[in-house]
């Protein structure tokens, strides 16, 4: 009779919104011992809204705007489309952009108006050996202490302005939690390629178990075999942008079917359709 029995809970899970993409899918998530979130789009509603343009040298607030929202109206980043939707609002004209490269984990990269502009994070600049001057520093480091994220808009040789956003908690983020640790879960772990200033207000908020933050995505991979061996099956949720590896790593894959990205919903082996945290408790259960 298990054959019957598999297929009914499949049956039962597509009935509310879950898609498991196998029977043994189901079967190793009764097994989990670990869930593993990432922040944006997943703990988060990953709609941030830009809070803050920050001008440096002889730039103004909208040419900042119109040539950082050229560029990342490219990328498919939460963070992008928020810069975006915020040039929309001030119905700036956005000119093309060329040779668009995304960075995962750090930022953009591409020419616009005939000049090479890089926006992204300290990692980013860090690799690429430029020096953030101290004074951009400190006021990037002041924003990110009340749990915003801070990217860093770049000419070479200047830097052009600080561009910073807000993500909000999902409301039903801390009673999902407190309902995966009844079903026996044992740790909650968010990873975030943010940086640690904000991992760790969200992470407060939510009430995880333990954060790790700064992560690019092969790094999130890292830990999750860490989390593997010392505690045995580990879920790990996403949206998919950067997510892809950490998805197909983790012995459940689990991507948010609305907010997630074509990639995130393939390498999936159970998918949210309609991005309900309180279904991940509820596919335990089942
Ligand atoms: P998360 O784990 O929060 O989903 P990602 O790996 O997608 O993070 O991104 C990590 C960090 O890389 C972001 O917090 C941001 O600083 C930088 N970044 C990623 N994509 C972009 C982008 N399109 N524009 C600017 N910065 C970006
Ligand atoms: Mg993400």
């Amino acid at each position: 009779s298990t054959p019957a029995s598999i297929l009914s809970a499949i049956a039962n899970g597509a009935r509310n919104g879950v898609l498991f993409k196998g029977g043994v899918h189901l079967e190793k998530t009764a097994t989990l011992k670990v869930l593993a979130f990432d922040k944006t789009g997943t703990l988060t509603h990953g709609m941030p809204e830009l809070t803050q343009l920050i001008t440096l040298g002889d730039v103004d607030e909208d040419d900042l705007l119109r040539r950082a929202a050229a560029l990342e109206s490219r990328s498919e980043h939460p963070l992008a489309k928020s810069i975006v939707r915020s040039a929309t609002k001030r119905d700036l004209s956005l000119p093309p952009s060329t040779k668009f490269r995304a960075v995962p984990g750090q930022g953009v990269e591409g020419i616009v108006e005939g000049e090479t502009l890089w926006i992204g994070n300290e990692r980013l600049f860090e690799e690429r050996g430029v020096p953030i001057p101290p004074d951009v520093l400190a006021r990037a480091r002041a924003i990110e202490d009340e749990g915003k994220t801070v990217m860093y808009a770049y000419a070479a040789p200047d830097f052009l302005g600080l561009l910073a956003v807000a993500d909000t908690l999902r409301e039903d983020a801390v009673e999902m939690i407190t309902a995966l640790k009844a079903t026996g879960i044992e740790r909650v772990v968010m990873l975030t390629g943010d940086n640690p200033r904000v991992a760790a207000k969200i992470a407060e908020l939510a009430g995880v178990d333990e954060f790790h933050a700064n992560l690019l995505p092969q790094d999130k991979v890292t830990v999750l075999q860490k989390l593997q061996n010392k505690y045995g099956p580990v879920a790990m949720v996403g949206d998919g942008v950067n997510d892809a590896p950490s998805l197909a790593t983790a012995d459940i894959g689990i991507a948010m079917g609305g907010a997630g990205t074509d990639v995130a919903i393939e390498t999936a082996d159970v998918v949210l359709m309609s991005d309900d945290l309180q279904k991940i408790p509820f596919s335990i259960d089942l």
